[in-house]
């Protein structure tokens, strides 16, 4: 448990971070101008149903802005309150989902937009990678530190197509082994809460996740935006959605399955206020963190601790 902390009994990405790099490192979120397959898709018309127009994009840069005017203002916010390395991450949309040479000319002017850059976070799905891409990825991960985020959000086939997600586990499964093949860390984004899936399909996606060679995990709540077609479902007919309290249970229950080498990235989701319609209680995301590890101290709790189970 080399980055458990006596407050955070999991792995997490800031011990990870000092150890790796030696000190703080901040993620600035940049936005590369991307789209996304599912969302323009003809079959499967507008993509997940849970996406909001920015793709989980509405705290990266103005794509309108040039990728060193995106990194200087998001810098120069942050340092009003941090100082240390950066990582430059693609978050909003598909950030593979354009022809490989300008997928180079973007990477490449992004790792080099200031020497204080010490890695690369794009996040992707599996369907947006082919062998040129990972080629080309393979070619970063020598350049710097690498890291692909993965959707993969359930393993139950019901809410695979409820969440019209258009991929499939094996697609997944084959993008994380290309990937591992190149020695590039995978990150994997989960979401709990969906009402097709039970309390045990949520165990069940982290003992999956155990068998793979994964270095990270990001899990969220889902959320309920205005402008999704999850929102309409959900206004037409209202479905449970998890408490805070049971959020932190499940959340618990699931650190401790985990593999105990897993970074944890995050282990709740942000959202911007005014888009959000349920649940409220996420967006007080300290309270969410500090309620779960409250918990994991007052039940001797930790990651890893059920994994042989
Ligand atoms: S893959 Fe990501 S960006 Fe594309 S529709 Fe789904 S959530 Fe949105």
């Amino acid at each position: 448990m080399e980055y458990m902390t006596k407050e955070k009994r999991y792995n997490t990405l800031n011990a990870f971070y000092r150890h790796k790099f030696g000190e703080k490192v901040f993620k600035i979120p940049l936005n590369g101008g991307f789209s996304c397959p599912n969302k323009e898709s003809k079959t499967l018309k507008g993509g997940c149903i849970y996406c909001t127009e920015s793709g989980s994009g509405d705290f990266a840069g103005d794509k309108n802005d040039s990728l060193k005017e995106q990194y200087n203002k998001i810098l120069q916010m942050m340092n009003n309150k941090w100082n240390g390395k950066t990582i430059v991450y693609f978050q909003a949309n598909t950030n593979t989902y354009k022809p490989v040479d300008e997928l180079r000319i973007m990477f490449d002017e992004a790792i080099s937009l200031s020497e204080d850059i010490v890695g690369l976070s794009i996040a992707t799905r599996c369907d947006a990678l082919d062998e040129a891409k990972y080629n080309l990825l393979g070619e970063l991960s020598k350049k710097t530190y690498l890291q692909i985020e993965l959707g993969l959000q359930s393993i139950n086939d019901e809410t695979i197509s409820f969440m019209n997600r258009g991929h499939n586990k094996e697609c997944f499964e084959r993008a994380v082994k290309e990937l591992r093949k190149r020695e590039i860390d995978v990150v994997v984004h989960i979401i709990n809460g969906f009402p097709t899936d039970s309390y045990q399909d949520s165990l069940n996606i982290i003992k999956y996740l155990n068998t793979l060679d994964i270095q990270g995990i990001k899990i969220h709540m889902l959320h309920v935006m205005r402008q999704t077609k999850l929102a309409k479902i959900y206004l037409e007919k209202p479905f449970k959605l998890f408490s805070l309290n049971e959020y932190r249970d499940l959340v618990i229950d699931q650190l401790e399955l985990l593999n105990s080498n897993i970074i944890v990235h995050r282990i709740t989701g942000d959202s911007p206020k005014h888009l959000l319609i349920e649940p409220q209680w996420t967006l007080k995301k300290f309270i969410v963190m500090n309620e779960i590890d409250k918990k994991m101290r007052e039940t001797n709790s930790y990651q890893g601790k059920k994994t042989t189970l």
